[in-house]
């Protein structure tokens, strides 16, 4: 029970492939108190009843694109008694930014897939920070991010800026926020089957290369990103900031 005590706000649980649904329930297991929050009407009813699943845990509505929402958000998580943990697993790109030439981009499909997916992550951090100031232990904030960032990886196009944008906000916020004792870091996830990843072009080819060639050859799943999120918001990685973790089955390590 790492997370005793502990209040977390998990943003981005869509249905149960989630990769925050994998986190929610480890947070859950170790002993954490859950806030999730849905997008929109379409996904409520689906949160609403993973939820349900774990006992005590509170709902709110979120669009991180919707002026006055994540503001609204923080104030109703005040009045619950503040935050530890706080997990930003979201994203997204217009699909036909997702295939095919990478220079033909548009403006717009750089505008959707940057501020959604990277100045999100600033914003949440930005209002949830003044409920984590003072806490017990300090904070504990934690995004998704994907080799794209580093690597250009077939179709995934505009997202890997946007994993790039994420990642150094990850590492700026850290500087920001350090002395707060507020800790910023991101866990790089190997390819899972999302509603998210299936609008990818060729996703099924990514985990085909990682079953053949990560050192573990297995793919991964929401339950290790979960337990790795388990840690990054527990008291047991107090000296971890800035980072970012990849839970990839060591895809990224290797070479030829
Ligand atoms: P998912 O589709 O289950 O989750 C994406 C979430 O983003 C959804 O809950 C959606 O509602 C939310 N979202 C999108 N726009 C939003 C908005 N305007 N306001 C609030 N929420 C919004 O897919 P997932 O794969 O679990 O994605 C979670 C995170 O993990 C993303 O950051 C994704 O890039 C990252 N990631 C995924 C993989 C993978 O292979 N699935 C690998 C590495 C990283």
């Amino acid at each position: 029970m790492i997370l005793k005590g502990k209040k977390a706000l998990v943003v981005g649980v869509a249905n149960k492939r989630s990769i925050a649904w994998g986190i929610a329930q480890s947070f859950a297991r170790e002993g954490a108190e859950l806030c999730l929050t849905y997008q929109n009407e379409r996904l409520e009813k689906n949160v609403k009843e993973l939820a349900e699943t774990l006992p005590g845990t509170r709902v709110e509505a979120c669009d991180v694109m919707v002026d006055g929402q994540v503001g609204a958000l923080a104030g109703r998580l005040k009045e619950w008694g503040g935050l530890d943990i706080l997990v930003h697993a979201v994203a997204f790109a217009r699909t036909e930014d997702l295939a095919g030439d990478f220079r033909n981009v548009p403006l717009e499909g750089w505008h959707t897939a940057l501020d959604v997916s990277a100045y999100s992550l600033i914003a949440l951090a930005r209002a949830m920070a003044p409920l984590m100031e003072g806490r017990a232990g300090g904070g504990s904030v934690m995004s998704l991010t994907f080799l794209g960032a580093v690597r250009a990886v077939p179709n995934y196009n505009i997202m890997g800026v946007a994993k790039a944008a994420l990642e150094a906000s990850t590492r700026y916020l850290a500087a920001d926020l350090g002395p707060k004792n507020i800790r910023v870091n991101a866990i790089s996830a190997g390819p899972v089957r999302t509603l998210s990843a299936a609008g990818v072009t060729g996703f099924a080819r990514m985990l085909e290369e990682v079953e053949n060639r990560a050192p573990l050859r297995r793919n991964i799943d929401q339950g290790q990103v979960g337990d790795t999120a388990s840690f990054l918001a527990s008291d047991l990685s107090r000296g971890v900031t800035g980072q970012v973790i990849y839970v990839d089955s060591g895809y990224h390590i290797v070479g030829i």
